[in-house]
């Protein structure tokens, strides 16, 4: 994460049915359904808004959605299709923001603090985003920023399509507090109605229960983890999976190797040809990772990151090799593989953005 918590939640706008209307712009005037088969037992994926006057929504049964619009245009979902968009979306939303969570094709989380110093700045950053997303693939996306997860994602459901909430910093909990608790991330099916039951409507409302009374509603830990979200706390980091981990290399060897000169040259080897594909393609990285399998191939990573970005291969080696050792002095064993890897990547001309 950035030197500041500013985390946006992206959200594209009926994006099944928005692909579709770009390869086949004459359904744009119609109610669209992209979904399974109406007259059988499918599911509604996407309704695009004009659908959505009917109050058709996704996970609705398609015969339902039949039902409330006749003349609707029903098309199946074509998956390759929005995969393929999707990428083109978060490479360019990636040439604004470097460090994203995708978790889905159409929405993730953006480490705006990467980029953006104050709420201002992060405005600046989400239009960015919009425009370029739009700018590439004609899609729109509607966004949210704040201090945490939990607040970002009801903020880019707040005003849609296309819209952009920001909730700054010390804010958070005023803003939640209107929504409906089951708008709240976590808030299931059963623990909504438990709290519905028992007068708990709103997010503020949870917010304000005693510990008393949480206890009896939300036995266990989800009471306390959900009243605390349901205060704008959040402390749940982007997940960085290896698609993150934008340059890697990594070596398997002959036999498993415990000298620790030896791992430390391997790695140094490895940051080398990382720094140069750096160098090469124009960009410095914040976060150097490195990765460890064991003999019981278990994997074991461990990451640092820094203010500012890097694309020097003894830097690179050096931060690589002390975290092999707190790899190892967390676990000792003798090792298959090692691996460095960098992530939070920025070419030099993004700098100019912050
Ligand atoms: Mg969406």
């Amino acid at each position: 994460m950035g030197a500041r918590l500013i985390v946006a939640h992206l959200d594209l706008d009926a994006f099944f049915a928005a692909v579709e209307e770009l390869e086949e712009p004459e359904l744009r005037t119609k109610p669209l359904i992209v979904g399974g088969d109406p007259h059988g037992r499918g599911v509604v994926a996407t309704a695009n808004y004009q659908a959505r006057t009917f109050g058709i929504h996704s996970a609705m049964s398609c015969a339902e959605a039949l039902r409330r619009c006749p003349h609707a245009v029903f098309v199946r979902p074509r998956h390759a299709v929005y995969r393929e968009y999707s990428q083109h979306v978060w490479e360019t939303v990636r040439g604004v923001v470097p460090t994203v969570e995708r978790t889905g094709l159409d929405e993730g989380y953006l480490d705006v603090g990467e980029v953006a110093e104050d709420f201002l700045g992060a405005r600046k950053v989400a239009e960015a985003v919009q425009t370029a997303v739009r700018a590439a693939t004609s899609l729109t996306c509607a966004l949210g920023v704040s201090t945490s997860k939990v607040v970002a994602k009801i903020a880019s459901d707040h005003r849609k399509p296309g819209g952009l909430t920001v909730v700054p910093a010390g804010t958070e909990a005023r803003f939640l507090a209107p929504f409906a608790v089951r708008r709240l991330p976590g808030v299931g099916p059963k623990a909504e109605q438990r709290l519905v039951a028992a007068g708990v409507e709103t997010v503020g409302a949870l917010a304000g229960l005693g510990d008393g009374e949480l206890k009896r509603l939300l036995p266990g830990s989800v009471g306390r983890v959900l009243r605390d979200r349901a205060r704008g706390i959040d402390p749940r980091p982007l997940e960085l999976s290896t698609e993150r981990i934008s340059i890697s290399v990594e070596n398997t060897f002959e036999r498993d190797l415990t000298d620790r000169a030896q791992l430390h040259a391997e790695l140094r080897g490895m940051a080398r040809q990382v720094a140069e594909h750096l160098q090469k393609t124009g960009r410095t990285a914040r976060t150097v990772s490195t990765k460890v399998r064991y003999t019981d191939f278990s994997i074991r990573s461990r990451s640092t990151s820094l203010r500012v970005g890097i694309d020097d291969g003894e830097q690179i080696g050096d931060l690589a090799c002390g975290l092999l050792d707190r790899a190892l002095a967390d676990r000792p064993g003798a090792l298959r593989l090692v691996g460095v890897g960098v992530s939070g990547l920025a070419s030099h001309q993004q700098l100019a953005l912050v």
